[in-house]
């Protein structure tokens, strides 16, 4: 790699619940926001603009604040500061960039407790889940702030013949566009932002439309920081509303999206129609993620990674586990050691300490899920089904459900919550097994639980996906650990929180001079 090994950096602490004197001032913060009312609208050259279309807690229903979808005007005043002030941010140079990151970082960490009740009360995320996407946050600012001061300060000398020297610059595109997901509001959002900041780029973010206000806030955030109110600019707003102007204006140079495979094409077709610069896509994507799970593996460990892997976050984690190939002779066994621990799974508020799931995100994909649930009924064995009785009242709640099925082809699309699907195979299966999980075209994470040496590595070498877990959970990537992202149908590649994720928002330039 360019600049050579990575600069010392140690990852962010969190708070321990279990410990009630460091969970308290988390607990009264939650109690505190209940109530209140919050503001996510367009943020153009850091002000914010009208804000009247409610934004749900999805736990509850409430309305706890307001956005808006920015119009026309607003985002050509974002994309006119923006190109007029990333000169001078790209000219500034990694190391002052950088700076700027790590306050961006403190300022997360000094405000862990609001942003973590934040992203309960908007995402509906448990404490836990909020407290890791703070921390994530935190790591791609440190991170990225230190790619941005190794490789985007001096140049690397080349070789050439004598008389001639040669310099390899990194420097930033342009303007780019961040367009994220609503399941990690702040982590991914925040991601996207600062390694396309740390690149060098002005940045016109687009958060999804469930979750503008802890959007909002980290752009407060970020400006505090230091960066300028001209280079980061919020577009607030449904994919329909906004999607088009920020996608065909010329004066884009990139876009980063995490979301769907189908709206990753969509916008894909778009910029390739588009005037001006030639616009690299980076997207991260959906899987159809698998585990396979042989005879020699610890059935009580499976069941511990599978829960985890499956059913945390309700299942709304492109990372999540949503296919279980398990041999056939320790099947019977584990499945009903699975269901005995799909029991004890507790549902519903997420700011109370006992939830292990809260909600899923909206109407529209709790309806997604119950169809599925309706279809798998005709068409699958149901092993597991949340007793209906604990659900709660409101919000938009849809419990654990695991079935049984016969082949992958059940299943074409990701389905994005806590459903889980179960396949045995038999000893000699493994390898069309693993045909198979190629052939669904996704490529994210896969897990493997196996004591058998050396089956890890050949399985590693042969399954098409962006992460290989071996004999433990699939989840909770860690910035710098494990580089996250997928290829195939799951993305176009790229490693966030890897040391190659910068090079993707950058520029390359060399300079020849014959002395
Ligand atoms: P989504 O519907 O594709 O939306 C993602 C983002 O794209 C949202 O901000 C959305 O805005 C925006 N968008 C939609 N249509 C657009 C258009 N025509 N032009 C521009 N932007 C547009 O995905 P989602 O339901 O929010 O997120 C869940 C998906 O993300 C799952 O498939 C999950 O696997 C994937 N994901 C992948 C990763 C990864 O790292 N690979 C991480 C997290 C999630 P609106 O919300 O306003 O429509």
């Amino acid at each position: 790699l360019l600049g050579g090994e990575p600069l010392p950096r140690k990852n962010s602490h969190g708070i321990e619940l279990t410990d009630p004197l460091a969970a308290a001032p988390l607990l009264e913060t939650v109690d505190q926001i209940h109530g209140r009312q919050f503001k996510g609208g367009p943020i153009i050259n850091g002000v914010m603009g009208e804000a009247n279309e409610p934004v749900l807690n999805p736990a509850t229903g409430e309305v706890i604040g307001h956005t808006a979808n920015a119009d026309k005007h607003q985002i050509d005043a974002a994309y006119r500061a923006a190109t007029e002030a990333q000169v001078a941010w790209d000219r500034l140079g990694g190391e002052a960039r950088a700076r700027i990151l790590d306050r961006i970082a403190d300022l997360y960490e000094q405000h862990m407790n609001d942003l973590t009740a934040l992203i309960c009360l908007e995402a509906g995320r448990t404490l836990n889940d909020g407290i890791s996407e703070v921390r994530e946050a935190v790591d791609f600012c440190r991170y990225y702030g230190n790619g941005a001061r190794q490789h985007f300060g001096e140049p690397v000398d080349l070789p050439g013949p004598t008389g001639e020297s040669n310099q390899l610059y990194l420097t930033g595109r342009g303007v780019f566009v961040a367009i994220s997901p609503w399941n990690f509001p702040l982590a991914i959002f925040t991601g996207q932002v600062v390694a396309a900041l740390a690149a060098g780029n002005a940045v016109l973010a687009k958060p999804a439309e469930q979750t503008p206000l802890t959007a909002a806030r980290a752009v407060e955030l970020m400006h505090e920081a230091g960066v300028p109110k001209e280079v980061l600019h919020l577009i607030t707003g449904t994919g329909a509303a906004v999607g088009e102007a920020l996608i065909q204006d010329p004066r884009l140079c990139g876009v980063a999206f995490t979301g769907s495979t189908e709206t990753a094409r969509l916008i894909n077709k778009q910029l390739a129609d588009k005037e001006g610069p030639i616009a690299p896509l980076i997207a991260e994507t959906g899987g159809q993620n698998v585990m396979i799970v042989d005879s020699t593996a610890l059935p009580e460990q499976v069941v511990d990674d599978v829960i985890q892997s499956a059913f945390l976050s309700a299942g709304q984690r492109c990372s999540a586990l949503r296919i279980l190939c398990v041999q056939d002779v320790i099947a019977d066994n584990l499945l009903k050691m699975l269901k005995g621990a799909c029991e004890e799974l507790s549902l519903g508020d997420p700011s109370k300490l006992a939830t292990d799931i809260g909600p899923v995100i909206d109407e529209k994909a709790l309806a997604t899920l119950e169809k599925h649930r309706e279809r798998m009924a005709a068409e699958a064995k149901p092993l597991f089904a949340f007793d209906e009785s604990k659900m709660p009242e409101n919000g938009t709640f849809f419990g654990p459900q695991v079935v049984e099925i016969e082949d992958f082809s059940l299943l074409k699309r990701e389905v994005f919550g806590p459903f889980l699907h179960v396949i045995r195979f038999k000893a000699e299966e493994l390898e069309d097994t693993i045909r198979r999980i190629n052939a669904t075209g996704y490529g994210l994470t896969f897990g493997l639980h196996s004591r058998i040496e050396g089956r890890a590595h050949a399985v590693f070498k042969r399954v098409n996906v962006g992460n290989v877990y071996v004999n433990r959970n699939m989840i909770g990537a860690v910035v710098g650990v494990n580089p996250f992202g997928g290829q195939g149908l799951s993305g176009t590649g790229p490693k966030a929180g890897g040391p190659l994720y910068l090079y993707r928002f950058a520029e390359e330039k060399t300079k020849t001079i014959n002395t």
